[in-house]
């Protein structure tokens, strides 16, 4: 029998870990075949997927690519095409976080996070337009951060890349609207996944703090719920942006911070 709701094909960029798993794990739960990515390749890389389609009954592939190059971005949206037959939802989630004083900041990571955090949103963003043309619309949700909206100190290049991805979310909105096809950045707070964990001994040395002041006063101080934002609330947000009921929402951002950007 065939399907009369053919299944939407998502891919969710550095899906193998925190947020971006969470996030494809519930567009495969709202009926999606979705594409993981990570640039490992190991065996847990490809369980991931496994998993995923073992649990929600749905196709799920597991393609490597390195989000700091763009021909191996642009070749992620091929190989999903030619896998699923289209892209219908684009969740640019990968992402990193260096933090250092801007004079002391290592030149090669400010160029990682930039590539990583912004420009291969561009690359993934121009490969899908043309199949999501052809598909009759599609939903792209750039996982941006507070730091999207507002700075802190040590982040040189992780805020400039959050900014420029608001730009960019802005201007393919702008540029798709008449497409049916939306573009919106999802900003969240502080969500404990290994990105954060990581960057914990840092923000203890630049800071002068041990863990648990680093985490009350610099980290959960900014957000006035006093709470770290769940893997789960930024998927559920991105399913949402996916979903019909957000149709007529394009250009814009929802933070899911705890009211960190409202003060
Ligand atoms: P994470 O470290 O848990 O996961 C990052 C993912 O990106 C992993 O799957 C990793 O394999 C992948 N990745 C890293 N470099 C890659 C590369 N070169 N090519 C392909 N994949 C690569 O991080 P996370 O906390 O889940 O962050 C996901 C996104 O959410 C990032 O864009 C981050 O900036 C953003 N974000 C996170 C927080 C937070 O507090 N954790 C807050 C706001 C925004």
């Amino acid at each position: 029998m065939t399907d009369p709701t053919p299944r939407k094909t998502a891919i969710v960029t550095g899906s193998t870990s925190g947020i971006g798993k969470a996030i494809a794990e519930a567009l495969a739960a709202a009926g999606c075949n979705v594409v993981v990515n990570s640039f490992s390749d190991t065996p847990a890389d490809h369980k991931v997927a496994a998993t995923i389609a073992a649990k929600h009954g749905v196709r799920a592939l597991y393609v490597k690519a390195d989000m700091s190059k763009g021909a191996e971005c642009r070749a992620l949206v091929e190989r999903t095409a030619q896998a699923f037959g289209s892209v219908n939802i684009l969740v640019n989630n990968a992402g990193i976080q260096h933090v250092a004083p801007v004079e002391d900041f290592p030149a090669e990571k400010w160029d990682a996070i930039i590539a990583i955090n912004l420009s291969s949103a561009f690359h993934t963003i121009a490969a899908a337009i043309p199949l999501m043309k052809n598909a009759g619309g599609g939903r792209i949700v750039n996982i941006a951060s507070a730091h999207g909206l507002v700075a802190s100190p040590f982040k040189s290049a992780y805020v400039a890349a959050k900014h420029g991805i608001m730009g960019l979310t802005k201007t393919v909105a702008l540029e798709l609207a008449r497409e049916k096809i939306t573009c919106n950045a999802i900003c969240p707070g502080y969500v404990l996944t290994p990105l954060v964990e990581a960057q914990i001994p840092d923000q203890m040395k630049a800071h002068n703090m041990d863990r648990e002041t680093v985490i009350r006063e610099v980290m959960l101080e900014k957000q006035p719920t006093r709470e770290f934002v769940s893997v789960e609330q930024v998927a559920a947000t991105t399913v949402f942006l996916c979903s019909d009921a957000a149709a007529q929402i394009n250009g814009t951002h929802i933070s899911v911070d705890g009211g960190w950007v409202a003060q």
